[in-house]
């Protein structure tokens, strides 16, 4: 099949391109720059513009694109979060309306679009969006699919947990006070912290791809719900270390600002869309999905 991916040189973009042409799949990527390579093409979302001529046919639009949401939410940075993830989605969009075959349109999401704290409430992909900044951003993300699937394209959003791997910038910081002596749980620890391994995200994507029963918002957590307790110790477990200094929320509200609710907020998200259409994870429990990010 032949993807299109934007955000193709971040974490996830890399993970996923590498495992699509290792698969036999065409991958072009779309750059802000001047392109460096033939799989390379130039692009210019902040002005909508991609020609849909250049993308020659494509299976499967896939947008991997946005600026870090873990540097301090400013209002000029709020901007920016919002418009990396709203106007990449929508210039893809516009140009998935002009190809003559209606290619499927993915986009990644963030779980965080349910709401800041929901305590035990379990969250599946029939649940509302809730208040705040990143679940505005998120209905701004998601609603900017809306022209594509109108046009007649399959479209869906990826709400997608913290992704683990060695590699992950956010795993690799969440790992490093373990591995000094120094881990412990993250605020009270009772609240639901929703994670999925790489190859499950992976994995997921590529079943979201290329199955034409999945639509919509799609949930990439682990099927059983950890909390931060059983994270925490499941990391310290793994790594061999102890984990008797808790972090105090306060203090990471202090140091993060608004971002550290993405970690002290409670989210028990269900993968429901994903297991009703079929799809089985390597990693369904937290020790399994960390034990797979350290391999
Ligand atoms: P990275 O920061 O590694 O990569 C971000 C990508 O977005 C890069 O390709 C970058 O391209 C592009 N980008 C950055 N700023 C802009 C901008 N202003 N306009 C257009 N493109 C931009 O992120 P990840 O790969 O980790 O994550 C990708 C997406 O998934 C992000 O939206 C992230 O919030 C979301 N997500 C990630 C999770 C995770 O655990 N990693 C979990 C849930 C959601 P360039 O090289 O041109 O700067």
């Amino acid at each position: 099949m032949k993807y299109v991916l934007a955000g193709a040189s971040g974490f996830l973009g890399r993970a996923l391109a590498r495992d699509l042409v290792a698969d036999g799949h065409q991958v072009l990527r779309l750059v802000r720059r001047a392109p460096s390579a033939p799989d390379e093409l130039r692009w210019d979302p902040a002005r909508g513009d991609l020609d849909p001529a250049a993308l020659d046919d494509p299976d499967v639009l896939v947008n991997l694109a946005g600026a870090n949401i873990g540097r301090p939410w400013t209002p000029t940075y709020r901007m920016t979060i919002r418009e990396s993830r709203v106007r990449t989605t929508s210039t893809l969009a516009a140009a998935a309306t002009q190809l003559d075959r209606p290619p499927v349109l993915i986009t990644q999401s963030g779980i965080g679009g349910y709401g800041t704290d929901l305590g035990d409430r379990i969250l599946t992909e029939d649940s509302d969006l809730g208040d705040g900044f990143l679940a505005d951003v998120v209905r701004l993300w998601e609603g900017a699919l809306e022209p594509a699937r109108a046009a007649g394209c399959r479209v869906a959003a990826l709400r997608t947990g913290v992704v683990l791997d060695r590699k992950a910038p956010a795993f690799q910081l969440l790992s490093l006070p373990f591995r000094i002596g120094l881990g412990g749980r993250l605020g009270p620890g009772t609240q639901y912290f929703p994670v999925v391994s790489l190859i499950d995200w992976v994995r997921a994507v590529r079943h979201v791809a290329e199955n034409d029963a999945v639509n919509g918002p799609v949930n990439i957590t682990l099927p059983t719900p950890a909390t931060n307790n059983e994270f925490t110790e499941a990391l310290a477990t793994a790594l061999h270390r102890p984990s008797f200094v808790p972090v105090p929320g306060p203090l990471m509200q202090l140091a993060l600002g608004e971002f550290a609710w993405e970690l002290l907020g409670s989210k028990r998200a269900l993968p429901t869309r994903l297991q009703s259409t079929g799809f089985a994870f390597h990693h369904p429990q937290v020790a399994t999905a960390i034990s797979a990010a350290l391999t």
